[in-house]
């Protein structure tokens, strides 16, 4: 087996507390797996709500789920990357039940277990700390708040060398999550009227798809002023403060009826619901914001039935990742998806510094840099 290496990590040691930056060493890749030298990885709401243990992933892990670098060594199996390729690091599938082999790995059957369960699926873990204890790890197969990270061949996207790798990383969750939603799941089109609510990371990468796919109009809905300036830049053409304003009322009184599609990021309940009645006949509403396991919203059953209305939730917008990070990375590269405007860096030891950021409304999306 390939050499173990010293890395530098990330650590979650207890629900709601700081991340820990601490040594630790990593296993050489097996089989299907990727080293990869992580050059930057994307912090996302998610990292934030697991370390706050809305998902009972178990502790201590290291999380980190966008990640982007280079690939050092490969496992024997791999046949489709090769050391020196650059990586986005996306989601990991079984890559062979049902929804896997319909080309739906965001709803693989064993998604939870892939991306949530804390170790690989035999149950072992890649990484140990400086004590020699093992560390929960294989956070969305790559656990990449991390010096290295190994991923499997599966879940590492190539994408072009002319691309700046650094900036990358978000493709692989919330950036490809807001754009899918809007793209690939609602298929929001041309002329059709869009709301977002939620203008974060999620919210605003919708925003800039549903102007590329043409909606006549796009409304952002937050509480944090400047977010809803940067959606006007990006391309919504109406925003609502929902701390000043009624949301179904404001709402309805900019796009008569409601709105055709609607995308829901702020994982707030009140907020779902009123996104519900804000929907227009026929109208669908896509829901990524996470909630509290357990967590029930309502809706009124007759006003959905005689709408036609839909509620539909998705995961990774619906990204089959090997195909729309790559098309992400070209609309980029001609100026079309300039998602760079919601990045701000972080060397990776200000992790709690990002994450307070974020939790502020101060930054839309914190990429840490690797010493
Ligand atoms: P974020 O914190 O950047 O965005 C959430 C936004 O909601 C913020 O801008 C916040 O100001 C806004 N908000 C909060 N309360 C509000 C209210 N009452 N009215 C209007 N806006 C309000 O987070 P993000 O990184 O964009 O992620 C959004 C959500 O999506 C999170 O819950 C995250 O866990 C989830 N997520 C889901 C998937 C998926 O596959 N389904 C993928 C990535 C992220
Ligand atoms: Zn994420």
């Amino acid at each position: 087996e390939a050499a173990a290496r010293d890395i530098t990590v990330a650590v979650v040691r207890a629900k709601e507390q700081p991340f820990t930056i601490e040594r630790a060493r990593l296993r050489g890749p097996r089989s299907d797996e990727v080293l990869v030298r992580v050059l930057a990885t994307g912090l996302c709401h998610t990292d934030l709500i697991v370390r706050d243990q809305f998902y009972p992933v178990p502790l201590p892990a290291v999380l980190g789920h966008e990640g982007a670098g280079i690939i050092e060594a490969v496992g024997p199996e791999v046949k489709g990357l090769k050391v020196g390729d650059h990586v986005v690091l996306a989601y990991g599938v079984c890559g062979h039940c049902r929804q896997c082999s319909s080309g739906h790995g965001a709803y693989c059957e064993d998604f939870y277990g892939q991306n949530f369960g804390g170790s690989g699926v035999d149950g072992s873990n890649a990484i140990e700390d400086a004590q020699g204890q093992p560390l929960h790890d294989h956070f969305f197969a790559q656990s990449s708040f991390a010096t290295h990270a190994l991923a499997r061949e599966s879940n590492a996207v190539k994408v072009p060398e002319a691309a700046p790798l650094e900036l990358l990383g978000p493709l692989g969750c919330g950036i490809q999550t807001g754009a899918g939603a809007v793209i690939n799941s609602l298929k929001v089109g041309a002329g059709s009227r869009f709301a977002a609510y939620g203008a974060g990371a999620v919210g605003l990468s919708a925003v800039m798809a549903a102007r590329l796919a043409g909606a006549a109009i796009i409304i952002a809905v937050d509480v944090v002023p400047s977010r809803l300036e940067l959606a006007r830049e990006l391309g919504a053409t109406h925003v609502i403060n929902s701390r000043e304003q009624d949301i179904v009322e404001a709402v309805r009184a900019i796009s008569p009826g409601g709105v055709d599609f609607a995308l829901e990021s702020t994982g707030r309940v009140d907020v779902l619901e009123q996104g519900i009645t804000a929907l227009a006949k026929l109208g669908v509403i896509g829901v990524v914001g996470a909630s509290k396991m357990g967590t029930l919203a309502s809706f009124d059953v007759n006003n959905l039935l005689m709408g036609g209305r839909t509620i539909r939730g998705v995961v990774e917008g619906d990204s089959v990742p090997q195909v729309f990070i790559p098309q992400l990375v070209e609309l980029y590269l001609q100026g079309r998806f300039p998602f760079d405007r919601l990045v701000k860096f972080y060397p990776l030891e200000q992790i709690n510094q990002a994450a307070e950021d974020s939790a502020r409304g101060v930054t839309l999306k914190a990429v840490l840099r690797m010493p």
